[in-house]
């Protein structure tokens, strides 16, 4: 018996915005269907490389697809691992996790395009061309075989089967065309042929097609005769072992969305073809945008690791530091051992050497993004500087060099952000310190009684607008050898002598009143003194110790 299963109630709602919002970009279900096709033949590819039991023969893994244009039938097949009945009900039961769906509702995404990538609902974008998916698979770790139907948003079927093989085999039933929306290509093979090399060239297995072709004769070269053959489509050569010089922008940005590393277009890419103490080519990515769950504890960095183009791990957090943690991308090297187990990855020396390169290249390139690129790193900064500054205070401050000349705070002079290395090279000749002055935005900073003084004197000052700023600063006692000054801070160095002595007069004349003012406020302040800082405010309050007034605000709120 076969009961009909309900698709989980936001699954539904999320195949309802895919299939009617996408219309521009439906070509690429083939994109989605072929990678998991190609991942699942990866699995079975390191299976049987890492078990002697199973015995392999390298031309066993392709995927084949085929059409049936009769009866409206689109095939793709794969030698993958397949999906035990489990596997089927947890991979094509439920689309998306919560978290993509409130993500889509708060951000209108416009350009479907984007979803799928983003949400890992590949397989159901089958139904933006299809009736009807039906999914005949067996796993390779069982020798039972099912067949999953569904017609979409319904619910699915899933029903024992039979199929000889491990792998999968999806028939999909191509929509009827209507008046406003075509179908037919998706039944046409040379059509189909050409979005499998659009999308799909570098993917390592042969993706094989039944090619009919007009030959010559042999015995007539004049004349020709038709004939099929099945061909591989794809140039099967991955993007990161291609030469950098044959590659546009165009196909970078194709294969960060085809690995579904974020649905932005990234800011810059890293192609690295490293020879020294150890061999690897990595393809890393600065996104635009962070992903939804970035600044969260559901966020999981790291990077794709390959041996030799066999796909060990699929997040290596191991390779990225956490303050890069935003990096998406593949590492392929052959000098990693297959066999080797995820634990002990963890431990492996060619591992760490390779982090460490991948670490002082990402370093250069912010560097020289921030140097040849502003508005650019400008724009890598707002998504992600608050992770850099987080890596100002990790493990007692030892990244700050690679870290100190990546920051940019907002400049009371410049009215835009700026680096340290600007802010010192500004500096007047008289100025021991850098000045820093902390609130919560710069039209609150602008207008503290302290900033009004330094600014008047001609000095420059970084706004902290975030409550980090002033954390991640501390982990540098300097920049340069020049200090940093919190202008709320008791001594300046910027008083004049004149000033001083008056400072100290009125303190006298006046000291009855201070006293008075003092038991006012009643335990309050430690002090009442004169200032000479004060221009357009009649008080202010400043710090005695080495803590801002608005560090101490935030220790406060920390929990014991
Ligand atoms: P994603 O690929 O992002 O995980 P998909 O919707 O494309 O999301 O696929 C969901 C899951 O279904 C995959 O992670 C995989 O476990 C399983 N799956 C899909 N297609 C295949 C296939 N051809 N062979 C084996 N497993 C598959
Ligand atoms: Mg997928």
């Amino acid at each position: 018996m076969t009961a009909t299963k309900q698709f989980e109630a936001e699954s539904k709602r999320l195949l309802d915005i895919m299939i009617n919002s996408i219309y521009s970009q439906k070509e690429i279900f083939m994109r989605e269907l072929i990678s998991n096709a190609s991942d699942a033949i990866d699995k079975m590819y390191y299976k049987a490389l890492t078990d002697d039991s199973i015995t392999f023969n390298p031309d066993d893994f392709y995927i084949k697809v085929s059409t049936d244009a009769d009866n409206r039938i689109l095939k793709m097949e794969d030698t993958g691992v397949g999906m035990t009945r489990e596997e089927l009900e947890e991979n094509l039961g439920t689309i998306a996790k919560s978290g993509s769906l409130a993500f889509k509702n708060e951000n209108e995404i416009e350009d479907g395009h984007d979803i799928i990538g983003q949400f890992g609902v590949g397989f159901y974008s089958a139904f933006m061309v299809a009736d009807n998916v039906t999914v005949y698979t067996k796993s390779a770790e069982s020798q039972e075989a099912f067949k999953w139907e569904s017609n979409g948003a319904e619910g699915y079927t899933v029903e024992p089967a039979e199929k000889e093989n491990h792998g999968t085999e999806i028939y999909i039933k191509v929509k009827e065309s209507g008046e406003e929306e075509s179908y037919e290509e998706y039944l046409d093979e040379s059509h189909l042929q050409t979005i499998i090399k659009k999308y799909s060239d570098y993917i390592r297995y042969p993706i094989l097609m039944d090619v009919t072709e007009q030959q010559p004769k042999e015995d007539n070269e004049e004349e020709t005769v038709e004939v099929t053959e099945e061909k591989a489509i794809n140039s099967m050569i991955p993007l990161w072992k291609k030469n950098r010089d044959e590659l546009s922008d165009e196909d970078y940005e194709a294969f960060y969305q085809e690995r579904r590393y974020g649905f932005d277009k990234p800011l810059k890419h890293v192609h690295l073809d490293i020879d020294g103490q150890v061999r690897y080519q990595a393809v890393l990515f600065i996104p635009e945008q962070p992903p939804f769950d970035y600044y969260s504890a559901e966020f999981e960095k790291g990077l794709e690791l390959y041996s030799n183009g066999v796909l060990i791990m699929e997040k290596c957090a191991d390779l990225l530091p956490d303050y890069f943690s935003f990096v998406k991308g593949i590492v392929d090297s052959e000098d990693l051992s297959l066999n080797i187990s995820r634990e002990m990855l963890q431990h492996d020396r060619q591992l760490r050497l390779i982090a460490k390169n991948i670490k002082s290249k990402i370093r250069n390139q912010l560097q020289s993004m921030l140097k040849n690129e502003r508005e650019n790193y400008e724009t890598f900064y707002q998504s992600f500087g608050r992770q850099l500054k987080f890596g100002m205070q990790m493990d007692y401050g030892s990244h700050t060099d690679d870290l100190k000349d990546l920051l940019l705070f907002y400049s009371s002079k410049e009215q835009k952000m700026v680096s340290l290395a600007e802010y010192v090279e500004r500096m007047k000749e008289d100025q021991q310190y850098i000045y820093y002055a902390s609130g919560d935005s710069v039209d609150r900073i602008e207008k503290l009684p302290q900033t009004e003084m330094v600014r008047d004197k001609g000095y420059e000052i970084l706004y902290f607008t975030e409550d980090i700023d002033e954390f991640a600063i501390r982990m540098l006692s300097s920049y340069e050898d020049k200090e940093f000054k919190s202008v709320a801070s008791g001594d300046l160095g910027i008083e004049d002598e004149e000033e001083e002595e008056q400072e100290k007069n009125e303190q006298e004349e006046n000291k009855d009143l201070f006293e008075a003012i003092k038991n006012q406020l009643d335990g309050k302040v430690s002090d009442v003194r004169a200032s000479k800082r004060l221009k357009s405010h009649p008080v202010c309050l400043a710090a005695d110790g080495e803590i801002s007034i608005e560090m101490e605000k935030i220790l406060q709120q920390m929990p014991d």
